[in-house]
């Protein structure tokens, strides 16, 4: 089982990617979180990505495919859940390529539509733990004891540097003109699912199961 979550900045992709990998056996694959730890570990692709995810811009196609590529490499149990890739018409072309290469395909391409009107709200309330990476959200999902993770217990959090209302408009319309095209590449083959992004996480997740276990 082969999925792809697509949606805007903010939509709820790592959220969800990370709460259906905990039951099933199946990876996430996030070029997001790939290149973060790039930068962190100061890589030639890191050095390179740092400035352009500053900016809310896309890496090259073809530095994001090959992560992806070797990530495949290392197998992925179950199947993968891709999150935040592909971004790009060449980046949906790169991965069919990778999959038939390996004997695989795509199951679904799950879409989380949103009101636009939401993202902002998202994307700068959104922070992470520090040490498992768990996701919180200053009004929508916060610890259950305040100011500790619920996962690890770790009192350390951390927000993204590319989440500010200076790069949201810039993520935004590299959405609609290079990410949102991609979709009907992926209809004509029937391949898409809509799920209602703006519901609860919970809500969510359940629809998503509803599509995986179908
Ligand atoms: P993406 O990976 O699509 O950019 P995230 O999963 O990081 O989005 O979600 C962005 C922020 O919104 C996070 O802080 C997350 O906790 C919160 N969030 C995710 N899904 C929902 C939801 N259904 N309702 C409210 N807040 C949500
Ligand atoms: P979000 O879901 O909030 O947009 P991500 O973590 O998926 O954030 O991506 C953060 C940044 O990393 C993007 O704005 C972009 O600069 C870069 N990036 C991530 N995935 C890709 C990709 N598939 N192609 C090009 N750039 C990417
Ligand atoms: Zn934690």
């Amino acid at each position: 089982m082969n999925i792809i979550l697509l949606g805007p900045p903010g939509a709820g992709k790592g959220t969800q990617a990370s709460r259906l990998v905990a039951g099933r056996f199946m990876v996430q694959l996030s070029t997001g979180d790939m290149l973060r730890a790039a930068v962190k570990a100061a890589t030639p692709v890191g050095l390179q990505a740092k400035a352009i995810m500053a900016r809310g811009e896309l890496v090259s196609d073809a530095i994001v495919s090959a992560l992806i590529g070797e990530r495949l490499d290392q197998g992925v149990g179950a199947g993968a859940i891709f999150d935040g890739f592909p971004r790009t018409a060449a980046q949906a072309e790169a991965l069919e390529v990778l999959l038939a290469a390996r004997g695989q395909a795509l199951d679904h391409v799950i879409e989380l539509t949103v009101d636009e009107a939401v993202l902002t709200e998202r994307i700068v309330g959104r922070y992470t733990c520090a040490n498992c990476g768990e996701g919180y959200h200053d009004r929508f999902k916060q610890p259950l004891v305040a100011g500790v993770c619920d996962v690890c217990g770790s009192t350390e959090f951390k927000r993204r540097p590319d989440d500010t209302a200076a790069t949201i408009a810039t993520r935004m319309a590299v959405y609609r003109g290079e990410t949102a095209p991609i979709l009907p590449f992926y209809e004509t083959r029937g391949l898409v699912r809509r799920v209602d992004g703006m519901a609860d996480i919970e809500q969510v997740t359940a629809a998503i199961e509803v599509i995986l276990d179908g």
